[in-house]
Parts: structure tokens; sequence; C-alpha cells
């Protein structure tokens, strides 16, 4: 028994490689003593390789993959279960080294597949739609658990070692506020963006806010920059108080003013998901009070149908009243898209993800 404690222990003090940029990685095996070229072989191995073990770097000569054994780990995150939906999205809950859980979801596509990643273990932002604001902050999520989600995901999907058939879109629209776990979000981003690595293309990759304005302009300054999406969902402070307990810290006229500071590439929009409640923020009114906020601004909105939770006192706005909506946008000419429901036998969509037991943990 204290074998196995030990055991524990010392795993538990190894680095989890998953979780360094490649700098950093030169950096720890040049500790070691190793050349540089080493440490790029091994971060091809785990990143665009996707090797799982040790024993699959057959670049690298043995001693140094005991050396690697004995110090470090690839990651600690495991698959716990998949949930396969009849629309091909899977729903993965994912084991930490503490035991949390989190959730991540791969929706495949005809010319591309996205997944959605998750940044935080539950979320502190309590918004009132949202099923992860039920669960609560439990912790931030490190650099490494962040990255482990594609990887793990991708292996998973197409099998270790094998070529993806095309492109990735990563979408940071899973558990938690991302630019409230900025530092690891950041590294994460440069992680899998390194062309030794998964090489996603920055512009692939979405990361949403709920509204966190300081996040917002400090991300304007990074040098690899994701896309910028804004959880929107109201276009009055009255209702966006209610839905989003940050509006009160941050008001729509202070986030509205993050947007026109963020700096946007040619042809690029900053996204604002609205989610179509019932009788709250669906009529026509709603619409042109959406319209009069985002004028001015290189925007386009989603509009995404609300993924109903017994937990929630919500119900979705009918397709019909959703077309309404969507019309007088676009009679105003504020681009919009109806997002796909995905995965909802099985609890995949957005403000779904709770990680079930993680709540009660
Ligand atoms: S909608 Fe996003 S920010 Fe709000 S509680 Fe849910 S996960 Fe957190």
């Amino acid at each position: 028994m204290q074998n196995a404690h030990l055991a524990e222990e010392s795993i538990q003090n190894k680095i989890e490689l998953l979780g360094l940029t490649s700098e950093e990685l030169r950096g720890w095996m040049s500790s070691l003593g190793e050349m540089p070229y080493r440490s790029r072989q091994v971060y091809q191995s785990i990143h665009r390789r996707r090797v799982t073990d040790f024993a699959g770097m057959t670049d690298l000569p043995k001693t140094l993959r005991n050396i690697l054994e004995d110090h470090s780990v690839i990651t600690r995150t495991q698959i716990q279960n998949v949930f396969v939906s009849s629309d091909g999205t899977r729903r993965y809950l994912l084991g930490l080294s503490d035991e949390r859980e989190i959730e991540t979801v791969f929706m495949p596509e005809e010319h591309r597949d996205t997944i959605c990643i998750s940044s935080q273990v539950g979320c502190p932002l309590a918004c009132d739609f949202c099923m992860t604001g039920v669960v609560g902050l439990k912790r931030n999520m490190t650099a490494a658990e962040i990255v482990s989600q594609v990887v793990i995901v991708l292996n998973e999907v197409y099998g270790a070692g094998n070529p993806i058939p095309h492109r990735t879109n990563i979408v940071m629209m899973g558990m938690g506020e991302p630019l409230l776990n900025y530092d690891n979000v950041i590294k994460s981003i440069q992680i899998m963006t390194d062309q030794d690595g998964l090489v996603i293309v920055p512009r692939h990759i979405t990361l949403s806010t709920a509204g966190v304005v300081p996040g917002i302009d400090r991300l304007a300054h990074e040098a690899i920059r994701p896309r910028l999406a804004i959880s929107l969902t109201a276009a009055t402070d009255e209702l966006r108080n209610r839905l989003f307990p940050i509006n009160r810290k941050y008001d729509l006229a202070s986030l509205m003013d993050a947007c026109r500071r963020f700096p946007l590439g040619e042809r690029e929009r900053l996204t604002f998901e609205y989610v179509m409640l019932d009788g709250v923020n669906d009529g026509d009114t709603d619409a042109r009070l959406l319209v009069r906020l985002l004028s001015g601004l290189r925007a386009k909105v989603n509009i995404i149908p609300h993924n109903a939770a017994p937990e929630l006192p919500y119900r979705s706005s009918p397709m019909k009243r959703i077309l309404e909506f969507q019309k007088v946008l676009t009679d105003s000419r504020l681009p919009s898209f109806i997002r796909r429901p995905r995965g909802q036998d099985i609890s995949a969509a957005c403000g779904q993800l709770a990680a079930r037991r993680t709540a009660t943990a």
C-alpha cells in the first residue's frame, strides 16, 4: 500500500510534457544534458505525432526514453467516458490528475472538425442559463490539461499517430471562462499553434468570453491571437444583469468599448453569440436593440437555440420565432447564422457541459 502511495506521489511530481512550450521543453531537456534537436524530436512526437508513451518515441535512444520516463509524463488526463450522438458528435468526460472531471466535445463536419474545449473545472460566472455555472468554480485548468483535450480527442477519433484528414477548429466554449484563466489559456494557444506541434492556425481558434473586459484588452495585445467571440444573449443591461452576473461588473457600454478597441484582421468579424430564450430575449424589439448595440462594429451574430436542462428555468424559442428574429437582423444587414444544435441526445451542447460528478465533488 505504501509503495503504491509512493509511486503515485512520484508520478504527481513528474513534469507534464504536454504543458510545456517548445522553448520550455528545450530548456528542461538541456538541464538533463540533452541537445536542442532532441527536444524538438520529443515535441514533435507528443504533439504532431500524438505519441502516447515513451516507448513509441522510436527515433530516440532507449537511454533517453528511460530518462524521460523517470522524470516526466506526457499527460495525466484520461478518458473516463465517451458519449456518441446520432449526429456524430462525441462528448468526452475526461478525468484529471486530482480526480476532477471536465468535458470536451468533438463535432465532425464534412471538411473540418471542431473541438470544443474547457478551460476551467466548473465556472465562477454563474450565468443563469448554463449548467456549468450551476457547478461553480472548482479550479483553473493547467495548460497541459487544456492541450491534452485536443490530443486525446484526436487520438480517440483518428488513432494515435495517424494524420488528421482535414482542418481542426478549436472553440474555447466548454466549461469555464477562458479569460479568467488567462495565462494557462494563452500558453495552451501557444502550444497548439506551434509549427512543430499540432499546427492549429490561430484564426481557427475561437475564444468565447462572457464579457471579462480587462481580459479582452489584454488579449488584444497578444502576438498569437485567437478569434474573439462574445457570449452576449441580451442587448440591454437590465436583461444582461439578470442572465450574466458579470455584467454588473462590466456593463454593456464597457464591453462594447472593449470590442471596438479589439484589433481585427482583414475580413475578420467579432462573433456575438445570442442564445434564444423563449419569451425572454427573442422578440423583434430585442432584435432591433441588438442591431443598434452592434452598429458600427464588424460583427456577426451566432443565433443559438437554447439547450434546455431540467435544472434550468429556460426553454428554447421555437424555430419560427428564431427565423423571425433573424429576419430583423438580416433586414438591417447584420450578418447572422443559426447554429445547428449538435449532440442534443447526449447533452453535449453549449451550456449543458457540467461533468455532473464534478457538480457534487
Ligand atoms: S456560459 Fe460560459 S461563462 Fe457563463 S457560466 Fe457557463 S461556462 Fe461560465
